[in-house]
C-alpha cells in the first residue's frame, strides 16, 4: 500500500507506510491517505472475522495497509502486546443501554481514554521500525492535559524512543499532571513550562521548524493526524459491528468528535466493507462539524470552553481527509479550500459534493446542559456513570432516534473517556464521585518526575537536545 497527501497533485510521488508513520504530516502540509482504497472485505471474510480476538482482528484489518513495512510475525506480536495491556477481557466491551442501543467502552487502556487504543499500537510500531533502521527518535509534544499522558504511556520504556512532553505549569488538572509525571521511566521527560499551553505549542512548532535541530534529533510527533492512529481506530468499529451480528446486521455509530479522527476511522471501516449505515458526528457547543453537515458551510468560530474539553476545537484537522474524498481525491481543490479557511475563515462545499456522503454522515450539537441531563438519566435508568464526552454521543444518539432520523440499525455510542477522568462534571450531573480504577487508585501518592523550565525556547531546546541524545537517561529528577 502506498500513500498520497490530501494536498498533492496527481503527479506527486507516493510514499511508503514506514515514511507515513514516521513523518505524520506530509511535506506540503497535507494529511496522508491511501493512494487507493483496498477492495472491501466480502461477506464471508466478515463472517470469518467475527470469531477473531481483538488483537487478531487488529492484525487482519491493518495488515493490508501496513504491507511489508512490518513482518507478519512482528505485527502479530505488536498487536498481542498492545491489547494485552488493556484491563477488560473484551478490550472494548459493549454495554446495552436500551433497545437497539449500546455503549462501547473505549476507556480500558492505561490512561482511560480511547486514544490509548491507537497510541499504544503506534508507540510499538514506531519502536519496531526505528530500531530496525538502527535509529533513535525524539518524540516532542505539548499538551493541555489529555494527549500528553496517552503519548507517554505509549512510549514509556521503548528503547529507540525518547519522549519530551511540555505542559503549562499549574494549568492542567492534578490527575492529568500526575498521569504524566508519575511515570518512572528513563526515556520519559516531563517539562512544566512557566507559561500557557499556547506558549508550549509555539515552542514545539519552533523546534520542528528548525530543520537542522529537527534532523539532528530525529524529531517526531504522535499527533492526531498520524495515519497509523486512524488505522488502529478502525479495529473497534469492526469489532463492535461484528459482535452485534454484522455482516447480517447493520450498525450506526454515534461519535463524540473534536478533530474528526475517531469518526473518520468509522468512515474507513465502512469503506472496508463493514455494514455501517450511519455515522453520527456529535459535537459540544464547538459545533463547526454539526453546522457543516447541516449547511455544507465550514466556518470557524471562537473556541468555547465546555465540560468536554477534548472536543473544544476550532478546526477539525482530520476533516481534510473527508474533503479529499468529497472532491474526488483532487489535491489542488483541497489546497484551495484550506487556503480559504486560513485566509477567509471558511468555505462552502458544493451541495452535489456533499450528497455523496449525506446519507452516511450527519451532525448534532449537544450543549453542556443537555450532556449533564443525559449523564444524570443514564445513571438513574441504567446505573452507569458516563463522562461528559461520551454523554455528547449518547445525547446526540437519543436526539436522532427521537427525531427518527437514525435509521433502524443497531446504535452504538462510543464512550471515549472513563468517568473518573472528569469527576467534577460527573459529580455535578449525578452527585456521585467517580472513583479511579484500582490500578490508578494510588496515583495521588506516587512520586512525580518533572523538570521546571522558563518560557524560553533556547533553554527548552537545550533540554530536549540532552534528552534526545540520551544524556538525561536515568537522570529523571
Ligand atoms: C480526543 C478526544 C475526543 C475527540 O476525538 P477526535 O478524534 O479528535 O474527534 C473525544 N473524547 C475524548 C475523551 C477525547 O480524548
Amino acid at each position: 500500500m502506498r500513500y498520497v497527501s490530501t494536498r498533492a497533485d496527481s503527479a506527486a510521488a507516493s510514499e511508503s507506510f514506514e515514511d507515513v508513520l514516521l513523518a505524520g504530516l506530509a511535506r506540503d502540509g497535507g494529511l496522508f491517505v491511501p493512494e487507493s482504497w483496498p477492495a472491501p472485505f466480502s461477506e464471508s471474510d466478515l463472517v470469518e472475522m467475527a470469531s477473531l480476538s481483538y488483537a487478531d482482528l487488529a492484525v487482519r484489518l491493518t495488515q493490508p495497509f501496513i504491507g511489508d513495512a512490518v513482518e507478519p510475525a512482528a505485527l502479530e506480536r505488536i498487536a498481542r502486546e498492545t491489547y494485552a495491556g488493556f484491563e477488560h477481557p473484551a478490550t472494548a466491551p459493549l454495554t446495552q443501554l436500551g433497545a437497539r442501543f449500546w455503549l462501547m467502552e473505549l476507556y480500558h487502556g492505561p490512561t482511560l481514554a480511547f486514544k490509548d487504543y491507537a497510541l499504544q499500537f503506534l508507540g510499538r510500531l514506531f519502536d519496531h521500525v526505528v530500531a530496525r533502521r538502527g535509529e533513535r527518535l525524539t518524540i516532542v509534544g505539548a499538551t493541555s492535559g489529555d494527549t500528553g499522558s496517552a503519548a507517554i504511556e505509549a512510549c514509556r520504556g521503548r528503547k529507540s524512543l525518547s519522549i519530551v512532553i511540555l505542559h503549562p505549569e499549574g494549568r492542567v488538572s492534578e490527575v492529568q499532571r500526575r498521569q504524566m509525571t508519575t511515570v518512572d521511566e528513563a526515556n520519559v521527560h516531563n517539562v512544566a513550562v512557566d507559561g500557557t499551553f499556547d506558549d508550549c505549542q509555539a515552542m514545539v512548532k519552533a523546534m520542528f521548524n528548525d530543520l537542522p535541530f529537527r534532523d539532528a534529533l530525529n524529531l517526531a510527533a504522535v499527533n492526531s493526524i498520524n495515519w497509523a492512529r486512524i488505522l488502529a481506530q478502525t479495529v473497534y468499529y469492526a469489532y463492535a459491528a461484528l459482535a452485534l451480528g454484522s455482516p447480517a446486521r447493520p450498525v450506526t455509530f454515534a461519535v463524540p468528535t473534536g478533530n474528526f479522527g475517531n469518526v473518520y476511522s468509522g468512515y474507513v471501516a465502512a469503506r472496508l466493507g463493514l455494514p455501517i449505515r450511519h455515522l453520527l458526528v456529535a459535537t459540544n457547543a464547538n459545533d463547526i462539524l454539526a453546522r457543516f453537515f447541516a449547511s455544507a458551510g465550514y466556518y470557524k468560530n471562537d473556541v468555547i470552553a465546555s465540560i468536554s474539553p477534548s472536543m473544544d476545537i476550532q478546526i477539525a484537522s482530520n476533516f481534510e481527509r473527508l474533503l479529499f474524498e468529497l472532491y474526488g481525491r483532487d489535491g489542488a481543490a483541497v489546497r484551495a479550500l484550506i487556503g480559504r479557511l486560513d485566509q477567509g475563515g471558511g468555505f462552502d462545499v458544493a451541495a452535489d459534493k456533499l450528497d455523496a456522503v449525506r446519507g452516511l454522515f450527519s451532525g448534532r450539537r449537544v450543549d453542556d446542559d443537555r450532556a449533564l441531563e443525559c449523564m444524570a438519566r443514564v445513571w438513574r435508568e441504567c446505573g452507569m456513570l458516563i463522562d461528559p464526552h461520551s454523554a455528547a454521543g449518547v445525547a446526540a444518539a437519543e436526539d436522532a432516534m427521537q427525531a427518527q432520523d437514525a435509521g433502524a440499525a443497531a446504535m452504538i455510542c462510543l464512550a471515549t473517556a472513563h468517568p473518573a477522568k472528569f469527576p467534577d462534571a460527573v459529580e455535578r450531573a449525578t452527585g456521585i464521585h467517580a472513583a479511579l480504577p484500582d490500578r490508578l487508585g494510588d496515583l495521588l501518592e506516587r512520586p512525580e518526575h518533572v523538570t521546571h523550565l522558563p518560557n524560553d525556547l533556547a533553554t527548552v531546546k537545550e533540554f530536549v537536545r540532552a534528552c534526545g541524545s540520551g544524556q538525561r537517561e536515568g537522570k529523571v529528577a
